[in-house]
């Protein structure tokens, strides 16, 4: 008898012919403070994948810490292990990169240098089928809210008063500020100001970038609950769940947690704990596209939504990929075009995030204009004195 036989056409292998990482450093467009960081400088990792003559790219980046051990991590260890790939197969590449780099650890480094590795490979793929970048993800939804989000803690009162205010006329209807001054009553004189400037009804949502005990932050919280706050960002160090767990049960502003998380299974012990109402992971300290679409399922199937850190260009394409997306993050001088290395800013109508329309992730990176910016690939020379923070 004759065995039936599927046949599997391989004709359209997406093969990579060549690879390169490229690492820029820039200091922000406007200066970044929050209560436990001063923003030296954003480190955008490139990497570079060439399929049938034409280059795609996808990226990572640090808050200035770390770059060249990515780029060097991907430069010895990780371009060989694309050359020759099958870019259409990118879970399994996720897959395949995550055994041959995680004796280093799953975090911080690694995950970073995945994440630009496994950006590329879906832009290529995204690339090849026409689709933009949040269809080729699944596609779920045209548009999604925005929040503008400053890096903002050294503003006084009255600035934070006038650049809601500007904000909100540009339509944003989210804003969020940070908190963690050392005095409750400075912070409190902050969030006020920020709720008047954007009247009642707006959402204010607060970062205190993990400044607190767990008795000082039920003590803010309760504090803040009058101000009709929609959620409390890294309340506590991200490595206490059971502080978060506690912290949720003893006030009413919902948690946010998941920019400093770097595994799909960190997200799932803060929702097995029930200690996050929203998760912020993040797409380049997850480890790419891949993995964070794994951590959205996760909230989903947890009934929670997702609100991704940072990252602005991907972090659209990923929540209108998925059905549980909150709202995107839009930080001030912080996305690859505000940074000089993007050709085009994202569309922000009214308050809504709108996805490119064109193949791919729709980011024109401005290589060869930036090489200023471009980090030498041997002898890196530190030269930047806003680094230091006095
Ligand atoms: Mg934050």
């Amino acid at each position: 008898m004759m065995e039936e036989t599927t046949t599997f056409a391989d004709d359209r292998a997406l093969l990579v012919e060549r690879a390169a990482v490229h690492l820029f450093r820039m200091p922000p467009s406007v200066p970044w403070e929050d209560a436990t960081h001063r923003v030296p400088a954003i480190e955008v990792i490139v990497l570079e994948l060439t399929v049938n003559g034409r280059p795609a790219y996808g990226f990572s980046y640090t808050v200035g810490v770390g770059g060249t051990a990515v780029r060097a991590l991907i430069q010895d260890y990780c371009l060989s292990q694309l050359v020759g790939r099958d870019a259409r197969y990118v879970i399994g590449a996720w897959k395949s990169l995550y055994y041959h780099l995680h004796r280093t650890g799953m975090g911080a480094i690694t995950t970073l240098a995945l994440a630009a590795i496994d950006v590329a490979l879906w832009e290529v793929r995204a690339q090849a089928s026409g689709r933009p970048l949040h269809l080729e993800m699944g596609g779920s939804a045209r548009s999604i809210p925005a929040y503008t989000s400053g890096i903002d803690l050294h503003l006084s009162p009255e600035e934070l008063f006038g650049l809601q205010q500007v904000k909100q006329a540009e339509g944003y209807e989210w804003f969020k500020i940070k908190v963690g001054l050392p005095r409750q009553a400075d912070d409190i004189a902050r969030i006020a100001a920020a709720r008047e400037a954007i009247g009642p009804d707006a959402h204010l949502v607060l970062d205190a970038n993990q400044s607190w005990d767990l008795g000082e932050a039920v003590r803010r919280c309760r504090a803040f609950e009058p101000f009709n706050v929609s959620w409390i960002e890294e309340p506590l160090a991200p490595e206490d769940i059971g502080g978060h767990a506690t912290l949720r049960s003893k006030t009413g502003i919902p948690l946010a947690v998941g920019e400093s998380l770097y595994t799909a299974q960190s997200v799932r012990d803060y929702l097995v704990a029930d200690a996050v109402d929203i998760v912020q992971a993040d797409i380049a300290r997850v480890g790419g596209l891949t993995p964070w679409l794994r951590i959205a399922n996760l909230a989903a199937a947890c009934n929670r939504p997702v609100a991704p850190h940072f990252l602005v260009e991907l972090s659209l394409h990923a929540l209108c990929a998925v059905d549980n997306g909150l709202v995107l993050e839009n930080v001030r001088g912080g996305s690859l075009h505000d940074l000089g290395l993007a050709r085009e800013a994202i569309r922000v109508v009214r308050g809504a995030a709108l996805p490119s329309t064109i193949a791919g992730h729709g980011v024109t990176l401005e290589i060869a204009g930036n090489q200023r910016h471009r980090v030498p690939a041997s002898d890196y020379v530190f030269d930047d004195i806003r680094s230091h923070k006095e």
